[in-house]
């Protein structure tokens, strides 16, 4: 039977719940324990694959092809195990099932309430991975903050669950934030009561409270924190803010939090945290012995969420390679053919990011066709590779018209074109291409070099893919397609022959990378954008320097 572990946020949102789940996660995972974690989130939206990334961030990618919360991505991040759509429930869903029950007359003569029916299956859905049989402990976040109106039924679940089950199968970890007063050089603990007190009113009671502040608690102030919480003093838990989110996993094992998890949940023959590759790996982020400049061009760059897995798998892949990955971020709309050498001449590599829509496609277009002519290595995520596919038709093929048809229906060159299955769809949500596929790649070949095997799976997330009518002649001028889906032949790797490293993957290769196993792509892209840097530095130490101002 599996122990189940609540974490609930009270106060203010973005305090980093999920990091702090992860964390916890990770210490038990450490330590010999089959750990899980799930997400509710308490929006209607059946799930986030149809939100703007302006609203929600990045929307995380399953192996079984659920579209998902990102913090979802951080529990795979820190877990190096997979998730499933099991592990990410929103209120739309929860009401989508108890409305198609309802309409099949599963409660012929009964009114349909919140309580039970629809606490009754976010219950179901909560023991769900538990029942599985695969796991010790699941660990459930419950998105939002403590008093909002649309997680009163996650709450008033988690109490029902409280009251069904045994006291040592159960806790709640209350996350909350500890401001400074400037002013009156103070910490204030009264934002925390007043959250711990909504639980009470809401029947719950925390049995930990991890505190976020920006200053160290000093016995006393955890004293009375515990006291007002009703709470052991050992259960209030510094948690001071971390220069890496790889950080906090360390932090909380110092503050004692799984420890305190495993007394409570009367957790015996564990073994002591093994987190020697953590810490290597750690080590290597905090001290590197290069730095390279990676543009990210994309569209969302206002908002760092929107491109979340790429940057951690930045984070992963310079610690392999002991190189600081500084990420410049730049806008496509407004990369021109007159500014290019001016916003890209600095750099060491260039991603293009993945996105929808026509908006800033024209300037990715024209930073791809920089990197190609430029010799600079370049890496093309999903839309990046189909900027890529379409730039080496326009500039290197001389198909003057060439798009994509996302973007322009009449183009007399669909170079990427809508699959085939997706030509009668209509409806918006979860109908892409999603989750995992196979590629079967090509001997010889960069993506071969890079990967080291010619079978992988990786994970997609898209509508359109390269138009196999145009492959002869891509290949004949020097782009290759290196990998293929071996069942329908979807072109899943492009890259250019004549170039030290050029590869564009149709797949999503950063939802993949995790701090144990960092993903091969992203991994050799820094290697070569390194290469990169020192030659030039070779060649020219004094335009490096200034280049690198410039940026
Ligand atoms: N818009 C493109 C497609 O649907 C690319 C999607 C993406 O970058 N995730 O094929």
């Amino acid at each position: 039977m599996a122990k189940y572990i609540f974490v609930t946020g009270g106060v203010t949102s973005s305090l980093g719940k999920g990091i702090i789940a992860a964390s916890l996660a990770k210490l038990l995972q450490s330590r010999g324990l089959k750990v899980t974690i799930q997400k509710f989130d308490p929006y209607i939206n059946v799930d986030p694959g149809t939100l703007n990334p302006y609203e929600h961030g990045e929307c995380y990618v399953t192996e079984d092809g659920a579209e998902t919360d990102l913090d979802l991505g951080h529990y795979e991040r820190f877990l190096s195990t997979f998730t499933t759509q099991a592990n990410n429930v929103t209120t739309g869903r929860i009401y989508q099932t108890v409305i198609n029950k309802e309409r099949e007359g599963a409660y012929l003569g009964k009114t349909v309430q919140v309580v039970p029916h629809i606490t009754d299956e976010i219950k179901r859905r909560m023991l769900l991975l538990g029942q599985s049989g695969d796991y010790d402990i699941v660990i459930t976040e419950i998105g939002g903050t403590v008093g909002d109106i649309e997680s009163l039924p996650f709450i008033e679940a988690v109490r029902q669950l409280q009251w069904e089950m045994e006291d040592e199968d159960f806790l709640v970890v209350h996350l909350t934030l500890i401001p400074y007063l400037k002013a009156a050089k103070e910490l204030k603990t009264k934002p925390t009561q007043h959250s711990v007190k909504l639980m009470s009113e809401n029947g719950v009671h925390p049995d930990i409270i991890v505190c976020r502040t920006e200053r160290s608690l000093t016995a006393e102030l955890r004293k009375k924190i515990a006291l007002f919480c009703n709470v052991k003093t050992e259960a209030v838990i510094e948690a001071m803010d971390a220069s890496s989110i790889y950080e906090v996993p360390l932090k909380m094992l110092q503050e004692g939090l799984d420890t305190i998890v495993l007394k409570k949940l009367h957790i015996n023959g564990y073994s002591a945290p093994q987190l020697g590759k953590w810490k290597e790996f750690l080590d290597k982020v905090k001290n590197p012995v290069s730095k390279v400049n990676i543009g990210l061009i994309g569209k969302y760059i206002e908002l760092q969420d929107a491109y979340k897995s790429i940057l951690e798998a930045f984070v992963h892949a310079g610690a392999v390679n002991r190189c600081k990955v500084n990420i410049v971020n730049i806008h496509s709309e407004f990369i021109t053919d007159a500014n290019v050498h001016e916003k890209l001449g600095g750099l060491d590599g260039l991603l293009v990011a993945p996105g929808f829509g026509i908006r800033g496609v024209e300037g990715k277009i024209i930073a791809v066709k920089f990197a190609r002519e430029n010799r600079l290595p370049f890496f093309g995520i999903c839309l990046g590779m189909q900027m890529a596919v379409i730039e080496f038709a326009r500039n290197v093929l001389g198909l003057s018209d060439a798009h994509s048809t996302e973007m322009d229906v009449n183009t007399t060159n669909p170079v990427i074109d809508l699959m085939e299955g997706q030509k009668k769809i209509t409806a918006k949500g979860g109908t892409m291409r999603l989750g995992s596929y196979p590629c079967e790649i090509k001997e010889n070949s960069l993506a071969h070099a890079v990967y080291g095997t010619t079978e992988i799976t990786e994970r997609h997330r898209h509508r359109w893919e390269f138009n196999n009518s145009y492959l002869p002649q891509f290949e004949n001028a020097g782009m290759l397609a290196s990998g293929k889906n071996p069942a329908t032949g979807l072109v899943e790797i492009v890259e250019l022959k004549d170039h030290p490293f050029f590869i564009g993957v149709q797949y999503h290769p950063e939802l993949k990378s995790t701090v144990e196993n960092p993903q091969p792509v992203f991994t050799a892209f820094i290697k070569a954008s390194k290469e990169f840097s020192e030659k030039k530095n070779l060649s020219n130490p004094v335009l490096q320097s200034e280049m690198i101002q410039t940026v």
